[in-house]
Protein backbone atom coordinates (compact mmCIF):
# COMPACT_ATOMS: atom_id res chain seq x y z
CA UNK A 1 0.00 0.00 0.00
CA UNK A 2 2.81 2.35 0.97
CA UNK A 3 4.68 1.76 -2.42
CA UNK A 4 1.63 2.24 -4.28
CA UNK A 5 0.65 5.58 -2.46
CA UNK A 6 4.61 6.97 -2.76
CA UNK A 7 4.98 6.10 -6.38
CA UNK A 8 1.98 8.02 -7.58
CA UNK A 9 3.27 11.09 -5.31
CA UNK A 10 1.50 11.01 -2.42
CA UNK A 11 2.63 11.97 1.36
CA UNK A 12 2.56 9.04 3.35
CA UNK A 13 2.80 8.31 7.02
CA UNK A 14 3.14 4.43 8.13
CA UNK A 15 1.79 3.91 11.35
CA UNK A 16 2.47 0.21 13.05
CA UNK A 17 3.59 -1.48 16.22
CA UNK A 18 4.97 -4.11 14.16
CA UNK A 19 3.40 -7.09 16.32
CA UNK A 20 3.19 -8.66 12.86
CA UNK A 21 5.16 -6.68 10.81
CA UNK A 22 8.58 -5.79 9.72
CA UNK A 23 10.60 -3.26 9.67
CA UNK A 24 12.18 -4.57 6.44
CA UNK A 25 9.41 -4.71 4.70
CA UNK A 26 9.41 -0.97 4.68
CA UNK A 27 13.14 -0.36 4.35
CA UNK A 28 13.61 0.77 0.75
CA UNK A 29 10.76 3.69 1.69
CA UNK A 30 12.86 5.31 4.28
CA UNK A 31 15.32 7.42 2.52
CA UNK A 32 11.92 8.76 0.67
CA UNK A 33 10.94 12.02 1.69
CA UNK A 34 7.46 11.60 1.18
CA UNK A 35 7.34 8.43 3.41
CA UNK A 36 7.46 8.67 7.86
CA UNK A 37 6.64 5.54 9.44
CA UNK A 38 5.61 5.90 13.30
CA UNK A 39 6.03 3.36 15.58
CA UNK A 40 2.60 3.05 17.09
CA UNK A 41 0.05 0.97 18.43
CA UNK A 42 -2.98 2.64 16.86
CA UNK A 43 -5.25 0.85 19.55
CA UNK A 44 -3.35 3.99 21.68
CA UNK A 45 -2.61 6.63 19.91
CA UNK A 46 -2.43 7.91 16.49
CA UNK A 47 0.07 10.38 16.47
CA UNK A 48 0.06 11.78 12.95
CA UNK A 49 0.80 15.58 12.34
CA UNK A 50 -0.49 17.98 9.49
CA UNK A 51 -3.49 17.70 7.12
CA UNK A 52 -4.39 14.67 6.12
CA UNK A 53 -6.42 13.63 2.82
CA UNK A 54 -7.19 10.07 3.96
CA UNK A 55 -6.76 7.42 6.31
CA UNK A 56 -6.68 3.86 5.38
CA UNK A 57 -6.97 1.74 8.57
CA UNK A 58 -5.35 -1.98 7.56
CA UNK A 59 -4.28 -2.31 11.63
CA UNK A 60 -4.40 -5.67 12.68
CA UNK A 61 -3.21 -8.80 13.32
CA UNK A 62 -4.60 -11.11 10.41
CA UNK A 63 -3.12 -14.70 10.60
CA UNK A 64 -5.46 -16.98 13.04
CA UNK A 65 -2.09 -18.25 14.80
CA UNK A 66 -1.75 -14.59 14.78
CA UNK A 67 -4.65 -13.51 16.63
CA UNK A 68 -4.85 -16.22 18.94
CA UNK A 69 -1.74 -15.36 20.35
CA UNK A 70 -3.05 -11.66 20.87
CA UNK A 71 -6.47 -11.77 21.63
CA UNK A 72 -7.03 -8.77 23.51
CA UNK A 73 -4.62 -6.94 21.33
CA UNK A 74 -7.19 -7.57 17.98
CA UNK A 75 -10.12 -7.03 19.64
CA UNK A 76 -8.67 -3.59 20.77
CA UNK A 77 -7.17 -2.27 17.09
CA UNK A 78 -10.24 -3.60 16.06
CA UNK A 79 -12.48 -1.16 18.18
CA UNK A 80 -10.58 1.23 19.37
CA UNK A 81 -7.85 1.47 17.00
CA UNK A 82 -11.26 2.38 14.36
CA UNK A 83 -12.49 5.03 16.19
CA UNK A 84 -9.04 6.40 17.00
CA UNK A 85 -8.40 6.23 13.03
CA UNK A 86 -12.16 6.98 12.19
CA UNK A 87 -11.60 10.28 15.05
CA UNK A 88 -8.66 11.15 13.08
CA UNK A 89 -10.16 11.55 9.61
CA UNK A 90 -13.41 13.04 10.70
CA UNK A 91 -11.32 15.64 12.17
CA UNK A 92 -9.00 16.33 9.22
CA UNK A 93 -11.83 16.01 6.78
CA UNK A 94 -10.41 12.95 5.41
CA UNK A 95 -11.56 10.03 3.41
CA UNK A 96 -11.71 6.63 5.59
CA UNK A 97 -10.90 3.44 4.36
CA UNK A 98 -11.93 -0.01 6.39
CA UNK A 99 -10.47 -2.93 5.87
CA UNK A 100 -12.62 -5.25 5.99
CA UNK A 101 -12.52 -9.10 5.88
CA UNK A 102 -14.53 -11.88 4.90
CA UNK A 103 -14.54 -13.24 7.91
CA UNK A 104 -18.16 -11.09 8.83
CA UNK A 105 -19.68 -14.06 6.95
CA UNK A 106 -18.34 -16.53 9.36
CA UNK A 107 -18.88 -19.54 7.97
CA UNK A 108 -21.58 -19.08 5.27
CA UNK A 109 -24.56 -20.43 4.66
CA UNK A 110 -24.78 -18.43 1.42
CA UNK A 111 -22.39 -19.15 -1.31
CA UNK A 112 -20.77 -17.78 -3.10
CA UNK A 113 -21.05 -14.13 -0.52
CA UNK A 114 -22.07 -11.11 -1.76
CA UNK A 115 -22.04 -8.02 0.35
CA UNK A 116 -25.65 -8.57 1.33
CA UNK A 117 -25.30 -11.69 3.02
CA UNK A 118 -25.10 -10.85 6.89
CA UNK A 119 -23.11 -14.26 7.71
CA UNK A 120 -22.63 -16.42 9.77
CA UNK A 121 -19.84 -15.86 12.99
CA UNK A 122 -20.16 -17.91 15.98
CA UNK A 123 -20.01 -14.79 19.00
CA UNK A 124 -18.22 -16.79 21.49
CA UNK A 125 -16.28 -19.12 19.43
CA UNK A 126 -11.68 -18.82 18.73
CA UNK A 127 -11.91 -16.10 15.62
CA UNK A 128 -14.43 -13.98 17.34
CA UNK A 129 -11.74 -12.19 18.64
CA UNK A 130 -10.98 -11.20 14.39
CA UNK A 131 -14.50 -11.82 13.26
CA UNK A 132 -16.54 -9.48 15.85
CA UNK A 133 -14.05 -6.95 16.35
CA UNK A 134 -14.42 -6.78 12.35
CA UNK A 135 -17.45 -6.40 12.44
CA UNK A 136 -17.27 -3.60 14.89
CA UNK A 137 -15.40 -1.70 13.08
CA UNK A 138 -17.85 -2.13 10.34
CA UNK A 139 -20.15 -0.81 12.62
CA UNK A 140 -18.37 1.98 14.26
CA UNK A 141 -17.72 3.11 10.39
CA UNK A 142 -21.39 3.09 9.02
CA UNK A 143 -22.15 5.34 12.57
CA UNK A 144 -19.61 7.63 11.70
CA UNK A 145 -20.73 7.98 8.04
CA UNK A 146 -24.35 8.03 9.20
CA UNK A 147 -24.16 10.24 12.20
CA UNK A 148 -21.32 12.48 11.65
CA UNK A 149 -21.16 12.36 7.62
CA UNK A 150 -17.69 11.30 7.66
CA UNK A 151 -16.57 10.33 4.29
CA UNK A 152 -16.11 6.41 4.97
CA UNK A 153 -15.91 3.19 2.76
CA UNK A 154 -15.48 -0.03 3.56
CA UNK A 155 -13.50 -2.93 1.94
CA UNK A 156 -13.94 -6.88 2.54
CA UNK A 157 -10.71 -8.63 2.12
CA UNK A 158 -10.88 -12.16 1.17
CA UNK A 159 -7.91 -14.34 1.27
CA UNK A 160 -4.56 -12.37 0.08
CA UNK A 161 -0.67 -13.38 -0.21
CA UNK A 162 2.18 -12.56 -1.77
CA UNK A 163 5.92 -11.76 -0.79
CA UNK A 164 6.80 -10.27 2.10
CA UNK A 165 4.63 -12.13 4.14
CA UNK A 166 6.50 -14.18 6.57
CA UNK A 167 7.13 -17.84 6.30
CA UNK A 168 5.96 -18.62 9.60
CA UNK A 169 3.19 -16.58 8.96
CA UNK A 170 0.76 -19.40 10.10
CA UNK A 171 -1.56 -18.80 6.90
CA UNK A 172 -1.75 -21.58 4.36
CA UNK A 173 -0.26 -20.06 1.50
CA UNK A 174 2.80 -19.19 3.12
CA UNK A 175 2.79 -22.58 5.43
CA UNK A 176 2.46 -24.17 2.27
CA UNK A 177 5.15 -23.38 -0.10
CA UNK A 178 7.51 -23.13 2.95
CA UNK A 179 7.01 -26.45 4.19
CA UNK A 180 7.76 -27.62 0.20
CA UNK A 181 10.64 -25.71 0.13
CA UNK A 182 11.83 -26.84 3.49
CA UNK A 183 11.28 -30.73 1.79
CA UNK A 184 8.57 -30.95 4.95
CA UNK A 185 5.07 -32.19 4.77
CA UNK A 186 2.39 -30.31 4.16
CA UNK A 187 0.31 -29.11 6.98
CA UNK A 188 -3.55 -29.95 6.01
CA UNK A 189 -6.07 -29.30 8.44
CA UNK A 190 -9.50 -31.43 8.16
CA UNK A 191 -9.46 -33.16 5.30
CA UNK A 192 -8.70 -30.46 3.23
CA UNK A 193 -11.61 -29.90 1.34
CA UNK A 194 -12.93 -26.74 2.55
CA UNK A 195 -12.10 -23.61 -0.09
CA UNK A 196 -10.94 -20.40 -0.44
CA UNK A 197 -10.40 -18.02 -2.93
CA UNK A 198 -6.78 -16.34 -2.87
CA UNK A 199 -6.19 -12.48 -4.47
CA UNK A 200 -2.23 -12.17 -5.20
CA UNK A 201 -1.37 -8.83 -2.72
CA UNK A 202 -0.54 -6.14 -5.87
CA UNK A 203 -4.71 -7.06 -6.71
CA UNK A 204 -5.51 -6.21 -3.57
CA UNK A 205 -3.79 -3.02 -3.37
CA UNK A 206 -5.19 -2.01 -6.31
CA UNK A 207 -8.77 -2.53 -5.17
CA UNK A 208 -8.45 -0.67 -1.68
CA UNK A 209 -6.34 2.48 -3.60
CA UNK A 210 -9.52 2.47 -5.89
CA UNK A 211 -11.70 2.75 -3.14
CA UNK A 212 -9.31 5.44 -1.63
CA UNK A 213 -10.21 7.94 -4.40
CA UNK A 214 -13.95 7.46 -4.92
CA UNK A 215 -16.57 8.22 -2.83
CA UNK A 216 -18.38 4.42 -2.49
CA UNK A 217 -19.76 3.91 1.51
CA UNK A 218 -19.18 -0.16 0.47
CA UNK A 219 -19.39 -2.69 1.61
CA UNK A 220 -17.34 -3.88 -1.43
CA UNK A 221 -15.64 -7.41 -1.69
CA UNK A 222 -12.19 -7.71 -2.48
CA UNK A 223 -10.78 -11.21 -3.61
CA UNK A 224 -10.14 -13.36 -6.72
CA UNK A 225 -12.78 -15.46 -7.00
CA UNK A 226 -10.79 -17.92 -8.21
CA UNK A 227 -11.92 -21.05 -5.80
CA UNK A 228 -10.18 -23.89 -4.58
CA UNK A 229 -10.43 -26.76 -2.06
CA UNK A 230 -7.29 -26.72 0.25
CA UNK A 231 -5.46 -30.29 -0.95
CA UNK A 232 -5.79 -28.51 -4.59
CA UNK A 233 -3.81 -25.74 -2.93
CA UNK A 234 -1.53 -28.32 -1.60
CA UNK A 235 -1.04 -29.84 -5.21
CA UNK A 236 -0.49 -26.73 -6.96
CA UNK A 237 2.59 -25.72 -3.93
CA UNK A 238 3.93 -29.26 -4.80
CA UNK A 239 3.62 -28.42 -8.87
CA UNK A 240 5.65 -24.77 -8.35
CA UNK A 241 8.02 -25.97 -6.05
CA UNK A 242 8.72 -29.03 -7.46
CA UNK A 243 8.63 -30.50 -4.24
CA UNK A 244 7.98 -34.43 -2.99
CA UNK A 245 6.69 -33.40 0.08
CA UNK A 246 3.69 -35.56 1.65
CA UNK A 247 0.31 -34.36 2.49
CA UNK A 248 0.50 -34.55 6.72
CA UNK A 249 -3.42 -34.31 8.08
CA UNK A 250 -4.19 -32.57 11.02
CA UNK A 251 -7.37 -31.62 13.28
CA UNK A 252 -9.62 -28.71 11.84
CA UNK A 253 -9.36 -25.99 13.74
CA UNK A 254 -12.61 -24.98 15.45
CA UNK A 255 -15.10 -23.26 13.54
CA UNK A 256 -13.09 -22.69 10.41
CA UNK A 257 -15.08 -21.43 7.52
CA UNK A 258 -16.20 -24.71 5.09
CA UNK A 259 -15.95 -22.69 1.97
CA UNK A 260 -15.29 -19.02 0.42
CA UNK A 261 -15.49 -17.52 -2.41
CA UNK A 262 -16.68 -13.75 -2.95
CA UNK A 263 -18.59 -12.10 -5.29
CA UNK A 264 -16.92 -9.00 -6.37
CA UNK A 265 -19.58 -7.74 -9.56
CA UNK A 266 -19.83 -4.86 -7.12
CA UNK A 267 -16.21 -4.05 -6.83
CA UNK A 268 -16.06 -4.17 -10.88
CA UNK A 269 -19.08 -1.46 -11.05
CA UNK A 270 -18.46 0.78 -8.51
CA UNK A 271 -14.72 0.72 -8.59
CA UNK A 272 -13.84 -0.83 -12.10
CA UNK A 273 -11.90 -3.38 -10.52
CA UNK A 274 -11.16 -7.26 -11.14
CA UNK A 275 -8.02 -8.96 -10.12
CA UNK A 276 -5.59 -9.39 -12.46
CA UNK A 277 -3.06 -11.95 -11.63
CA UNK A 278 -3.97 -15.73 -11.82
CA UNK A 279 -3.57 -17.57 -8.65
CA UNK A 280 -1.15 -19.55 -9.91
CA UNK A 281 1.40 -16.80 -11.27
CA UNK A 282 0.55 -14.74 -7.74
CA UNK A 283 1.73 -18.28 -5.99
CA UNK A 284 4.66 -18.21 -8.88
CA UNK A 285 6.01 -14.74 -7.77
CA UNK A 286 5.25 -15.75 -4.39
CA UNK A 287 7.27 -18.90 -4.66
CA UNK A 288 10.24 -16.77 -6.30
CA UNK A 289 10.41 -14.39 -3.11
CA UNK A 290 10.42 -17.45 -0.58
CA UNK A 291 13.12 -18.98 -2.74
CA UNK A 292 15.72 -15.74 -2.64
CA UNK A 293 15.30 -16.22 1.23
CA UNK A 294 16.48 -19.65 2.08
CA UNK A 295 17.71 -18.80 5.52
CA UNK A 296 14.08 -17.18 7.12
CA UNK A 297 12.35 -20.03 5.04
CA UNK A 298 14.54 -22.00 6.86
CA UNK A 299 14.43 -20.27 10.21
CA UNK A 300 10.23 -21.02 10.25
CA UNK A 301 10.74 -24.84 10.10
CA UNK A 302 10.11 -25.73 13.35
CA UNK A 303 7.25 -22.98 13.92
CA UNK A 304 5.63 -24.98 11.25
CA UNK A 305 6.08 -28.71 12.04
CA UNK A 306 3.01 -30.55 12.74
CA UNK A 307 0.60 -28.31 11.85
CA UNK A 308 0.76 -26.64 15.62
CA UNK A 309 1.69 -23.59 16.10
CA UNK A 310 1.99 -20.89 18.84
CA UNK A 311 -1.25 -19.73 20.38
CA UNK A 312 -3.24 -21.84 18.29
CA UNK A 313 -5.93 -23.71 20.15
CA UNK A 314 -5.77 -27.52 19.31
CA UNK A 315 -9.24 -27.69 20.97
CA UNK A 316 -11.81 -25.37 21.99
CA UNK A 317 -11.15 -25.35 25.64
CA UNK A 318 -14.14 -23.58 26.22
CA UNK A 319 -16.46 -26.09 24.24
CA UNK A 320 -14.54 -28.74 25.85
CA UNK A 321 -15.26 -27.73 29.06
N1 LIG B 1 -4.84 -24.45 6.68
C1 LIG B 1 -4.24 -25.68 6.46
N2 LIG B 1 -2.93 -25.83 6.81
C2 LIG B 1 -2.19 -24.81 7.34
C3 LIG B 1 -2.81 -23.55 7.54
C4 LIG B 1 -4.15 -23.42 7.20
O1 LIG B 1 -4.87 -26.64 5.97
O2 LIG B 1 -0.99 -25.04 7.62
C5 LIG B 1 -6.26 -24.29 6.26
C6 LIG B 1 -7.16 -23.66 7.31
O3 LIG B 1 -7.69 -24.65 8.17
C7 LIG B 1 -8.21 -23.00 6.44
C8 LIG B 1 -7.46 -22.62 5.16
O4 LIG B 1 -6.28 -23.41 5.16
O5 LIG B 1 -9.23 -23.93 6.09
C9 LIG B 1 -7.08 -21.14 5.13
O6 LIG B 1 -6.44 -20.85 6.35
P1 LIG B 1 -5.71 -19.46 6.62
O7 LIG B 1 -5.23 -19.51 8.03
O8 LIG B 1 -4.73 -19.18 5.55
O9 LIG B 1 -6.86 -18.39 6.44
P2 LIG B 1 -8.36 -18.30 7.00
O10 LIG B 1 -8.69 -19.52 7.80
O11 LIG B 1 -8.37 -17.08 7.83
O12 LIG B 1 -9.19 -18.21 5.78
Amino acid sequence: MCDSLIARGDSVVCADNLSTGRRSNIAHLTTAPEFTFVRADVAAELPVAGPVDAVVHLASPASPPDYHRMPLETLAVGSRGTELALELAHRSGARFVLASTSEVYGDPLVHPQHEDYWGNVNPVGPRSIYDEAKRYAEAATAAYRRHLGTDTGVVRIFNTYGPRMRPHDGRVVTSFIAQALNGDPLTVYGDGSQTRSFCYVDDLVRGIVAMLDSAEPGPVNLGNPQERTVLELAALVLRLTGADSPVEFHPLPVDDPTRRRPVITRAQQVLGWSPLVSTEEGLARTVRYFRDRPDEVAAARAALAGGQLDGEPAVDRAAAA
